[in-house]
Protein backbone atom coordinates (compact mmCIF):
# COMPACT_ATOMS: atom_id res chain seq x y z
CA UNK A 1 0.00 0.00 0.00
CA UNK A 2 1.65 3.24 -1.11
CA UNK A 3 2.00 5.67 1.99
CA UNK A 4 1.58 9.64 2.06
CA UNK A 5 4.33 11.35 2.86
CA UNK A 6 4.40 13.26 6.00
CA UNK A 7 5.84 16.10 7.98
CA UNK A 8 6.44 16.89 11.51
CA UNK A 9 6.40 20.46 12.64
CA UNK A 10 7.01 21.58 16.18
CA UNK A 11 3.60 23.24 17.08
CA UNK A 12 1.07 22.38 19.77
CA UNK A 13 -0.16 18.75 20.23
CA UNK A 14 -3.36 19.94 21.48
CA UNK A 15 -5.66 22.89 22.20
CA UNK A 16 -8.64 21.91 23.98
CA UNK A 17 -8.95 19.65 26.75
CA UNK A 18 -9.93 16.10 26.82
CA UNK A 19 -12.06 16.62 29.49
CA UNK A 20 -14.87 18.01 27.33
CA UNK A 21 -15.49 14.44 25.87
CA UNK A 22 -17.47 13.43 28.75
CA UNK A 23 -20.27 16.04 27.40
CA UNK A 24 -21.25 13.42 24.73
CA UNK A 25 -19.87 9.95 26.69
CA UNK A 26 -22.64 10.37 29.58
CA UNK A 27 -25.28 10.97 27.21
CA UNK A 28 -23.95 7.60 25.32
CA UNK A 29 -23.55 5.68 28.49
CA UNK A 30 -26.47 5.66 30.41
CA UNK A 31 -25.68 4.34 33.49
CA UNK A 32 -22.43 6.24 34.03
CA UNK A 33 -21.11 8.89 36.20
CA UNK A 34 -17.59 10.83 35.40
CA UNK A 35 -16.68 12.20 38.32
CA UNK A 36 -13.74 15.03 37.06
CA UNK A 37 -10.70 16.02 40.03
CA UNK A 38 -9.98 19.32 38.98
CA UNK A 39 -9.30 22.79 39.91
CA UNK A 40 -11.96 26.01 39.28
CA UNK A 41 -10.56 25.98 35.59
CA UNK A 42 -11.76 22.58 34.79
CA UNK A 43 -14.88 23.70 35.78
CA UNK A 44 -15.42 26.72 34.58
CA UNK A 45 -14.45 24.89 31.05
CA UNK A 46 -16.71 22.34 31.94
CA UNK A 47 -19.83 25.27 33.28
CA UNK A 48 -18.84 27.04 29.42
CA UNK A 49 -18.18 24.45 27.37
CA UNK A 50 -21.57 22.21 28.40
CA UNK A 51 -23.05 24.71 30.03
CA UNK A 52 -27.02 23.99 28.72
CA UNK A 53 -26.79 20.60 30.28
CA UNK A 54 -26.36 21.97 33.62
CA UNK A 55 -29.81 22.19 33.94
CA UNK A 56 -30.98 18.69 32.80
CA UNK A 57 -28.75 17.50 35.65
CA UNK A 58 -25.84 15.46 34.21
CA UNK A 59 -24.37 12.71 35.30
CA UNK A 60 -21.31 14.36 35.75
CA UNK A 61 -18.91 16.71 38.34
CA UNK A 62 -16.36 18.16 39.72
CA UNK A 63 -14.31 17.38 42.54
CA UNK A 64 -12.94 20.72 43.16
CA UNK A 65 -9.44 20.69 44.52
CA UNK A 66 -8.44 23.59 46.86
CA UNK A 67 -4.93 23.92 47.78
CA UNK A 68 -5.12 22.60 51.12
CA UNK A 69 -6.04 19.20 49.39
CA UNK A 70 -2.87 20.05 46.83
CA UNK A 71 -0.58 19.53 50.27
CA UNK A 72 -1.82 16.07 51.09
CA UNK A 73 -0.21 13.11 49.92
CA UNK A 74 -3.73 11.77 48.10
CA UNK A 75 -6.88 13.40 48.08
CA UNK A 76 -10.52 11.86 49.56
CA UNK A 77 -13.08 11.69 47.22
CA UNK A 78 -15.07 8.96 49.68
CA UNK A 79 -17.76 11.12 50.24
CA UNK A 80 -18.39 12.34 46.89
CA UNK A 81 -18.37 9.01 45.65
CA UNK A 82 -21.28 8.19 48.29
CA UNK A 83 -23.25 10.42 47.47
CA UNK A 84 -22.92 10.16 43.27
CA UNK A 85 -24.33 6.22 44.40
CA UNK A 86 -26.83 7.67 46.45
CA UNK A 87 -28.68 10.32 44.24
CA UNK A 88 -27.62 9.12 40.36
CA UNK A 89 -27.46 5.34 41.02
CA UNK A 90 -24.66 5.13 38.27
CA UNK A 91 -23.58 1.22 37.62
CA UNK A 92 -20.18 2.20 36.99
CA UNK A 93 -17.81 5.77 37.30
CA UNK A 94 -15.17 7.11 35.39
CA UNK A 95 -12.68 9.27 37.41
CA UNK A 96 -10.92 11.45 35.08
CA UNK A 97 -7.50 13.11 36.21
CA UNK A 98 -6.96 16.87 35.50
CA UNK A 99 -3.69 18.71 34.76
CA UNK A 100 -3.13 20.21 38.24
CA UNK A 101 -3.22 16.87 40.33
CA UNK A 102 -1.29 15.03 37.60
CA UNK A 103 1.36 17.35 38.06
CA UNK A 104 1.17 16.79 41.94
CA UNK A 105 1.62 13.55 41.02
CA UNK A 106 -1.56 12.36 42.46
CA UNK A 107 -1.79 8.41 42.47
CA UNK A 108 -4.92 8.08 40.44
CA UNK A 109 -4.93 4.16 40.26
CA UNK A 110 -4.73 3.63 43.64
CA UNK A 111 -7.46 6.39 44.38
CA UNK A 112 -10.26 4.90 41.80
CA UNK A 113 -9.31 1.56 43.62
CA UNK A 114 -9.67 2.66 46.66
CA UNK A 115 -13.28 3.60 46.46
CA UNK A 116 -14.07 1.21 43.59
CA UNK A 117 -16.62 -1.74 44.60
CA UNK A 118 -17.99 -4.65 42.58
CA UNK A 119 -21.37 -3.36 42.79
CA UNK A 120 -20.41 -0.29 41.22
CA UNK A 121 -16.75 0.29 40.18
CA UNK A 122 -14.47 3.12 39.59
CA UNK A 123 -12.43 3.78 36.60
CA UNK A 124 -9.59 5.58 36.74
CA UNK A 125 -9.31 7.63 33.07
CA UNK A 126 -6.43 9.64 32.48
CA UNK A 127 -7.75 12.57 30.55
CA UNK A 128 -5.95 15.82 31.49
CA UNK A 129 -5.24 18.55 29.12
CA UNK A 130 -1.78 17.88 29.30
CA UNK A 131 -1.81 14.45 27.53
CA UNK A 132 -4.50 13.78 25.48
CA UNK A 133 -6.23 16.23 22.72
CA UNK A 134 -9.70 16.21 22.90
CA UNK A 135 -10.59 13.39 21.31
CA UNK A 136 -8.65 11.14 22.98
CA UNK A 137 -9.53 11.07 26.16
CA UNK A 138 -12.98 8.96 24.67
CA UNK A 139 -9.99 6.47 23.70
CA UNK A 140 -8.66 6.25 27.38
CA UNK A 141 -12.65 6.08 28.47
CA UNK A 142 -12.98 2.63 26.31
CA UNK A 143 -9.47 1.48 27.36
CA UNK A 144 -11.07 1.44 30.63
CA UNK A 145 -14.13 -0.60 29.71
CA UNK A 146 -11.72 -3.35 28.16
CA UNK A 147 -11.48 -5.79 31.66
CA UNK A 148 -15.19 -5.51 31.64
CA UNK A 149 -16.20 -6.61 28.11
CA UNK A 150 -16.85 -10.30 28.61
CA UNK A 151 -14.45 -13.22 27.02
CA UNK A 152 -15.69 -14.54 23.43
CA UNK A 153 -14.37 -18.04 22.27
CA UNK A 154 -12.40 -18.12 19.45
CA UNK A 155 -15.66 -19.49 17.08
CA UNK A 156 -17.51 -16.25 18.43
CA UNK A 157 -16.99 -14.34 15.04
CA UNK A 158 -18.58 -11.03 14.97
CA UNK A 159 -18.21 -7.88 14.73
CA UNK A 160 -18.28 -5.15 17.16
CA UNK A 161 -18.20 -1.71 16.44
CA UNK A 162 -15.84 0.86 18.16
CA UNK A 163 -16.38 4.20 19.11
CA UNK A 164 -19.13 6.04 20.27
CA UNK A 165 -22.00 7.54 17.79
CA UNK A 166 -25.68 8.48 18.41
CA UNK A 167 -28.61 6.23 19.21
CA UNK A 168 -29.61 6.76 15.17
CA UNK A 169 -26.29 6.18 13.51
CA UNK A 170 -25.61 3.23 15.87
CA UNK A 171 -29.21 1.62 14.71
CA UNK A 172 -27.93 2.03 11.07
CA UNK A 173 -25.14 0.35 11.18
CA UNK A 174 -26.74 -2.62 12.86
CA UNK A 175 -29.48 -2.52 10.15
CA UNK A 176 -26.55 -2.14 8.02
CA UNK A 177 -24.82 -5.23 9.03
CA UNK A 178 -27.87 -7.57 8.80
CA UNK A 179 -28.74 -6.21 4.99
CA UNK A 180 -25.03 -7.27 4.68
CA UNK A 181 -25.64 -10.73 6.72
CA UNK A 182 -22.44 -9.76 8.94
CA UNK A 183 -23.20 -10.68 12.55
CA UNK A 184 -23.10 -8.03 15.21
CA UNK A 185 -21.80 -8.79 18.94
CA UNK A 186 -22.24 -4.90 19.83
CA UNK A 187 -20.49 -1.96 20.27
CA UNK A 188 -18.08 -0.24 22.42
CA UNK A 189 -18.77 1.59 24.29
CA UNK A 190 -22.31 0.10 24.63
CA UNK A 191 -25.72 2.05 25.81
CA UNK A 192 -25.40 0.64 29.39
CA UNK A 193 -22.33 -0.72 31.38
CA UNK A 194 -23.73 -4.12 31.90
CA UNK A 195 -24.35 -4.39 28.03
CA UNK A 196 -20.72 -4.46 26.61
CA UNK A 197 -19.87 -6.79 23.78
CA UNK A 198 -17.87 -9.76 24.49
CA UNK A 199 -14.82 -10.05 22.67
CA UNK A 200 -12.03 -12.68 21.94
CA UNK A 201 -9.93 -13.82 19.48
CA UNK A 202 -12.76 -14.74 16.48
CA UNK A 203 -14.22 -10.73 16.98
CA UNK A 204 -13.59 -8.36 14.46
CA UNK A 205 -13.45 -4.79 15.66
CA UNK A 206 -14.51 -2.17 13.58
CA UNK A 207 -13.43 1.38 14.48
CA UNK A 208 -16.00 4.11 13.81
CA UNK A 209 -13.46 6.75 14.48
CA UNK A 210 -10.11 7.58 13.99
CA UNK A 211 -9.13 8.35 17.60
CA UNK A 212 -9.46 5.00 19.18
CA UNK A 213 -6.03 3.53 17.97
CA UNK A 214 -5.22 2.52 22.11
CA UNK A 215 -8.29 0.80 22.64
CA UNK A 216 -7.56 -1.09 18.97
CA UNK A 217 -3.60 -1.63 19.78
CA UNK A 218 -4.78 -3.21 23.44
CA UNK A 219 -7.96 -5.07 22.07
CA UNK A 220 -6.01 -6.49 19.37
CA UNK A 221 -2.69 -7.27 22.07
CA UNK A 222 -5.20 -8.68 25.08
CA UNK A 223 -7.85 -10.44 23.45
CA UNK A 224 -6.32 -11.08 20.08
CA UNK A 225 -9.25 -10.00 18.48
CA UNK A 226 -8.49 -8.56 14.49
CA UNK A 227 -9.07 -4.63 13.82
CA UNK A 228 -10.23 -3.72 10.50
CA UNK A 229 -7.82 -2.02 7.99
CA UNK A 230 -10.10 -0.04 6.51
CA UNK A 231 -11.30 3.58 5.44
CA UNK A 232 -13.36 5.36 8.38
CA UNK A 233 -17.14 5.03 7.25
CA UNK A 234 -17.40 8.85 6.42
CA UNK A 235 -18.61 9.88 3.25
CA UNK A 236 -19.74 7.42 -0.06
CA UNK A 237 -16.76 6.65 -0.85
CA UNK A 238 -15.60 5.80 3.40
CA UNK A 239 -18.90 3.75 3.50
CA UNK A 240 -18.52 1.76 0.82
CA UNK A 241 -14.73 0.76 1.57
CA UNK A 242 -15.22 0.05 4.79
CA UNK A 243 -18.13 -2.13 4.72
CA UNK A 244 -16.85 -4.16 1.38
CA UNK A 245 -13.72 -4.70 3.76
CA UNK A 246 -15.42 -5.77 6.70
CA UNK A 247 -17.54 -8.02 4.48
CA UNK A 248 -14.31 -9.34 3.75
CA UNK A 249 -12.95 -10.46 6.74
CA UNK A 250 -16.73 -12.70 7.08
CA UNK A 251 -15.13 -13.84 4.03
CA UNK A 252 -18.03 -12.13 1.96
CA UNK A 253 -17.22 -10.13 -1.50
CA UNK A 254 -19.92 -7.22 -1.66
CA UNK A 255 -20.30 -4.94 -4.10
CA UNK A 256 -21.28 -1.86 -2.87
CA UNK A 257 -20.92 0.50 -5.98
CA UNK A 258 -24.35 1.02 -6.98
CA UNK A 259 -25.08 2.06 -3.22
CA UNK A 260 -21.83 4.89 -3.21
CA UNK A 261 -22.68 5.94 -6.75
CA UNK A 262 -26.37 6.58 -5.44
CA UNK A 263 -25.11 8.37 -2.66
CA UNK A 264 -22.59 10.78 -4.23
CA UNK A 265 -25.93 11.19 -6.49
CA UNK A 266 -28.02 12.16 -3.75
CA UNK A 267 -25.47 15.26 -2.72
CA UNK A 268 -24.32 16.30 -5.89
CA UNK A 269 -25.68 20.01 -5.61
CA UNK A 270 -22.94 19.70 -2.33
CA UNK A 271 -19.96 18.34 -4.26
CA UNK A 272 -20.12 20.34 -7.10
CA UNK A 273 -20.24 23.51 -5.00
CA UNK A 274 -16.99 21.46 -3.12
CA UNK A 275 -15.15 21.15 -6.44
CA UNK A 276 -12.37 22.58 -7.04
CA UNK A 277 -12.36 24.72 -3.45
CA UNK A 278 -9.28 24.89 -1.75
CA UNK A 279 -9.36 23.45 1.74
CA UNK A 280 -7.00 23.72 4.64
CA UNK A 281 -7.19 21.87 7.84
CA UNK A 282 -5.77 23.40 10.51
CA UNK A 283 -7.66 21.58 13.83
CA UNK A 284 -6.69 19.37 16.24
CA UNK A 285 -9.44 16.50 16.88
CA UNK A 286 -8.00 13.85 15.26
CA UNK A 287 -10.67 13.44 12.77
CA UNK A 288 -8.77 15.20 10.09
CA UNK A 289 -7.48 12.41 7.71
CA UNK A 290 -11.39 11.15 6.85
CA UNK A 291 -12.34 14.37 6.49
CA UNK A 292 -9.64 15.42 4.05
CA UNK A 293 -9.63 12.27 2.06
CA UNK A 294 -13.67 12.51 1.60
CA UNK A 295 -13.33 16.17 0.46
CA UNK A 296 -10.62 14.97 -1.74
CA UNK A 297 -12.92 12.28 -3.19
CA UNK A 298 -15.36 15.77 -3.78
CA UNK A 299 -12.63 17.20 -5.85
CA UNK A 300 -11.63 19.26 -3.30
CA UNK A 301 -8.12 20.71 -3.26
CA UNK A 302 -6.77 20.10 0.29
CA UNK A 303 -4.16 22.51 0.62
CA UNK A 304 -2.56 21.49 3.79
CA UNK A 305 -3.90 18.65 6.11
CA UNK A 306 -2.29 18.88 9.75
CA UNK A 307 -3.50 16.87 12.79
CA UNK A 308 -1.92 16.35 16.07
CA UNK A 309 -0.79 12.77 15.62
CA UNK A 310 -0.94 10.21 12.98
CA UNK A 311 -1.04 6.17 13.72
CA UNK A 312 0.90 4.46 10.81
CA UNK A 313 -0.87 1.36 11.14
CA UNK A 314 -4.35 2.80 12.77
CA UNK A 315 -4.46 5.43 10.01
CA UNK A 316 -2.91 3.20 6.83
CA UNK A 317 -6.09 3.36 4.91
CA UNK A 318 -6.61 7.07 5.07
CA UNK A 319 -2.86 7.65 4.66
CA UNK A 320 -2.96 5.52 1.20
CA UNK A 321 -6.21 7.93 0.00
CA UNK A 322 -4.50 10.96 1.00
CA UNK A 323 -1.62 10.54 -1.42
CA UNK A 324 -0.22 13.45 -2.84
CA UNK A 325 -2.24 15.87 -0.01
CA UNK A 326 0.50 17.80 2.18
CA UNK A 327 0.06 16.04 5.31
CA UNK A 328 1.59 17.68 9.01
CA UNK A 329 2.23 16.41 12.47
CA UNK A 330 1.89 19.12 15.29
CA UNK A 331 2.13 22.01 12.79
CA UNK A 332 3.88 25.03 13.37
CA UNK A 333 1.19 27.69 13.66
CA UNK A 334 3.38 30.92 12.35
CA UNK A 335 4.01 28.87 9.56
CA UNK A 336 0.77 27.75 8.82
CA UNK A 337 -0.26 31.41 8.59
CA UNK A 338 2.07 31.86 5.64
CA UNK A 339 1.29 29.40 3.97
CA UNK A 340 -2.60 30.36 4.19
CA UNK A 341 -1.74 34.07 2.95
CA UNK A 342 0.01 32.03 -0.09
CA UNK A 343 -2.31 29.85 -0.91
CA UNK A 344 -5.65 31.57 0.25
CA UNK A 345 -7.80 29.04 1.05
CA UNK A 346 -11.62 28.76 0.44
CA UNK A 347 -11.93 27.30 3.81
CA UNK A 348 -10.19 26.45 6.71
CA UNK A 349 -11.01 24.01 9.56
CA UNK A 350 -9.31 25.15 12.32
CA UNK A 351 -9.35 24.67 16.22
CA UNK A 352 -10.89 26.39 19.14
CA UNK A 353 -8.17 28.83 19.43
CA UNK A 354 -7.36 30.46 15.90
CA UNK A 355 -10.77 30.10 14.34
CA UNK A 356 -12.40 33.40 15.42
CA UNK A 357 -8.73 35.27 15.00
CA UNK A 358 -9.21 33.70 11.26
CA UNK A 359 -12.76 34.86 10.34
CA UNK A 360 -11.79 38.27 11.99
CA UNK A 361 -9.15 38.22 8.71
CA UNK A 362 -11.69 37.35 6.76
CA UNK A 363 -11.45 33.94 5.99
CA UNK A 364 -13.65 31.40 6.07
CA UNK A 365 -12.72 29.33 9.39
CA UNK A 366 -14.96 26.39 10.64
CA UNK A 367 -14.72 24.74 14.03
CA UNK A 368 -13.37 21.29 13.46
CA UNK A 369 -14.13 20.80 17.17
CA UNK A 370 -17.88 19.67 15.48
CA UNK A 371 -16.90 17.09 14.01
CA UNK A 372 -17.02 14.95 17.18
CA UNK A 373 -20.38 15.85 17.88
CA UNK A 374 -22.04 15.39 14.36
CA UNK A 375 -24.34 12.24 13.25
CA UNK A 376 -21.63 12.17 9.93
CA UNK A 377 -21.10 8.37 9.99
CA UNK A 378 -22.20 5.51 7.51
CA UNK A 379 -24.64 5.80 4.97
CA UNK A 380 -27.13 7.72 7.35
CA UNK A 381 -24.36 10.38 7.72
CA UNK A 382 -23.81 11.75 4.23
CA UNK A 383 -25.66 14.42 4.17
CA UNK A 384 -24.79 15.67 7.66
CA UNK A 385 -21.00 15.42 6.58
CA UNK A 386 -21.08 17.25 3.03
CA UNK A 387 -23.54 20.35 4.15
CA UNK A 388 -21.55 20.56 7.12
CA UNK A 389 -18.99 21.86 4.79
CA UNK A 390 -20.87 23.39 1.92
CA UNK A 391 -23.17 25.48 4.36
CA UNK A 392 -20.03 27.26 5.81
CA UNK A 393 -19.19 28.41 2.03
CA UNK A 394 -22.68 29.11 1.59
CA UNK A 395 -23.02 31.42 4.37
CA UNK A 396 -20.12 33.15 3.47
CA UNK A 397 -20.81 33.89 0.12
CA UNK A 398 -24.60 34.96 1.46
CA UNK A 399 -22.41 37.69 4.18
CA UNK A 400 -20.08 38.52 1.55
CA UNK A 401 -21.89 38.34 -2.32
CA UNK A 402 -18.98 39.65 -4.27
CA UNK A 403 -16.37 37.63 -2.35
CA UNK A 404 -14.42 40.62 -0.95
FE1 LIG B 1 -7.48 23.10 31.76
FE2 LIG B 1 -6.01 20.99 32.39
FE3 LIG B 1 -8.36 21.34 33.62
FE4 LIG B 1 -8.28 20.66 31.05
S1 LIG B 1 -7.56 19.41 32.76
S2 LIG B 1 -9.56 22.28 31.95
S3 LIG B 1 -6.45 21.73 30.31
S4 LIG B 1 -6.54 22.69 33.77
Amino acid sequence: MHKASTIREDGLYHSFCGLVSVGWLYQKIKDSFFLILGTHTCAHLLQNTLGVMIFARPRFAVSLLEEADLSSSQPDISAQIEEIKREHHPSVIFLLSSCTPEVMKVEFEGLAASVSTPEVPVLFVPASGLDYTFSQSEDSVLQALIPFCPPAPPEDKRVVFLGSVNDAIADDFSLEAARLGIPVAGFLPASHFHELPPIGPGTIIAPLQPYLHKTATQLRNERGCTVLSSLFPFGPDGTRRFWEDLAAQFGMKVDLSDREAAAWERIKRHTDLLRGKKIFFASDTLMELPLARFLKACGAEVVECSTPYINRRFHAAELAALDGVRLVEQANFHRQLRTIAETKPDLIISNIITTNPLVGQGVVAKWGTEYCFLPIHGWAGVNALVTSFTRALERHSKLDPLGS
